[in-house]
This record gives C-alpha cells, sequence and structure tokens, in this order.
C-alpha cells in the first residue's frame, strides 16, 4: 500500500498527539520534512506525494524517538530562532520564540549603524548573540558561557551563520571572562526555574540541560549573579535587558534598582506576560565630551 504525504501526516499528528505531545501536527510535519528533506511549505504543496520505503522507515525512526520523548529540535539537530537556523544538540537549551521578544528590546536599544559593544551572558546556542549580529551590522558581541559543550554549539553556529569576525564565544562563568570590559547593551536569558518546580520534569524540558533552566529556590541566583556585576560592565548610558519568568517582574525590578540602574521596565512576550526586564546606566555616552557651560 502506497502512503502518501497527507495520509502519513494525518495518522502521525495524531499519535504524537497520544503520546502527549502539545504539538503533534506541527511536530510531524517537522519530523516528516526532516526525513524526506523537504519545508513544510513543500509538504504542502505537494500532499499527494508518495513516499518510499526508504523514507517511510526514516520517517518512522523519528517518530518513534519523538514519542519516546525526544524533543523535535533534538532530532532535527536544529530549531528556527528570530527567521535563523540555530543548531541545538541536548546540552545548550532549545530556543524559544518568547526570547525572541527579549530580541525585539534589544534591538530598540541598540543603534542602527554605529559601533557598538554588546555582551550575551549565557549564550547557550548563540541564539540571542547571531540574532543581535545578523541585525546590527556595527555590533560587536561577546557572548559568554560557562558549559564547554554548550560552549562548542555556540561556536559552531556562529561559524555556520558566518558571524565569526563579529561574535567571539568566551568561556566562563557570567562575568569572569570579560573582566575590565565595558559594552553598550547587556543581555541575557538566564536559567530562572525555581528548582523545585515540576516543570524541570515535564514534557520536552525534561531533555534539556537542567543548568540552563533551574537556577536556585526561587530561580532567581542567575539574575541576582547578573545584576550583582553586569552594571559596572555597562558604558555610560547603556542597557541591561534580562529574560524573566512571568512571575519574576517585580523582583527583578527590585534587583535592577538595587543595582543603580534608571528607568528601569517590564515588558510583555506576545502572549501578554512579563518577559523582559531592562534598566539603564545613567549618564549618557557622549556625556564626558559635553563642554560644562
Ligand atoms: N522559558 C523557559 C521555560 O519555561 C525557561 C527558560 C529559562 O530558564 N531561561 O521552559
Amino acid at each position: 500500500m502506497t502512503w502518501t504525504v497527507r495520509q502519513v501526516l494525518q495518522w502521525t499528528a495524531g499519535h504524537l498527539s497520544q503520546s502527549g505531545s502539545d504539538t503533534g501536527r506541527l511536530d510531524a510535519e517537522l519530523l516528516l520534512g526532516q526525513a524526506l528533506g523537504l519545508d513544510r511549505i513543500q509538504l504542502y504543496m505537494d500532499p499527494d506525494r508518495p513516499l518510499s520505503g526508504a523514507e517511510r522507515e526514516a520517517y518512522r525512526e523519528l517518530v518513534r524517538a519523538r514519542a519516546n520523548g525526544s524533543p523535535v529540535a533534538h532530532l532535527a539537530g536544529q530549531r528556527e530562532f528570530w527567521s535563523l537556523p540555530i543548531g541545538v544538540t541536548p546540552e545548550a537549551l532549545i530556543p524559544r520564540p518568547d526570547t525572541e521578544t527579549l530580541v525585539e528590546r534589544a534591538l530598540a536599544r541598540l543603534p542602527a549603524e554605529e559601533p557598538v559593544r554588546v555582551l550575551d551572558l549565557g549564550t547557550g546556542t548563540g541564539c540571542i548573540a547571531a540574532a543581535l549580529a545578523r541585525e546590527r551590522p556595527g555590533a560587536q558581541v561577546d557572548a559568554v558561557e560557562i558549559d564547554p559543550p554548550a560552549a562548542a554549539v555556540a561556536r559552531s553556529n556562529i561559524e555556520r551563520l558566518g558571524l565569526t569576525d563579529r561574535v567571539a564565544v568566551l568561556e566562563g562563568d557570567w562575568l569572569g571572562p570579560v573582566a575590565g570590559r565595558r559594552y553598550g547593551l547587556i543581555v541575557a536569558n538566564p536559567p530562572y526555574v525555581a528548582e523545585s518546580d515540576p516543570l524541570l520534569d515535564t514534557g520536552d524540558v525534561a531533555a534539556e540541560p537542567r543548568a540552563a533552566l533551574a537556577a536556585g529556590p526561587d530561580g532567581l541566583d542567575g539574575h541576582r549573579a547578573i545584576l550583582a556585576g553586569a552594571p559596572e560592565h555597562l558604558e555610560a548610558g547603556g542597557w541591561l535587558l534580562v529574560e524573566i519568568g512571568w512571575d519574576q517582574g517585580p523582583a527583578v525590578r527590585t534587583l535592577a534598582e538595587e543595582a543603580g540602574l534608571t528607568e528601569v521596565g517590564i515588558h510583555p512576550d506576545l502572549g501578554g506576560r512579563d518577559r523582559v526586564v531592562e534598566g539603564h546606566r545613567p549618564g549618557t555616552a557622549r556625556g564626558d565630551r559635553v563642554p560644562m557651560s
């Protein structure tokens, strides 16, 4: 019997949903696209395309692994972020659409063309650093990652996207590798889940590196470390932006204000939940050069 794209998609979407995926149809499309070497649009344009035996076998393997709990991004080896293909392994956090809110806010704070130094703390796959470098030709980005395997993922992404001349991946703990350097903008998506949160053992998240997700009893250990150390690395007038969990806005705002940042604001993601806290180091970049009278 011949199976077509339409038929296998319909069957697998239902099968994966029953196996516990919230996104059965999308998973099926991404995995079939991978097995056939096509993108989702091409699948839609040719729904009656028959699958060969070898294609069916390749697809069956992927579907089996997905039903057993592997995230699609791990099976595909990549995930799209800010319209860029970002390589993913189990050693780095899978890029989330929520984090595009952080990129958007950061772009709003970055000059369009002029040179600017940017620091991305806890870069993971390097997705934020890559998106900012792509959007801002004047940006020189330092991307810090403590976990060597994750840093290797970031480096390979930066290479594949042709950004090695403007993005450096540095290994170390938060601000350790950038002693003495200052930046016009510092950005971070640190871990921010409370370590007792059952989310950490639920669904796809359970297959991701815990160190990229969990941050102490209240999930704020990363934010405390960043806000204690980052402001002195900001140029006068520079901005710090951090991603947060939906209920962490007030606590992180307080940390930012205690760190001496001003114009502290909380911004929602596309779902309307608080997602980004930003603050500003007082002064203007050119303030030193303004005559006194
Ligand atoms: N938003 C992520 C999640 O809930 C958490 C990401 C993070 O800790 N930086 O899966």
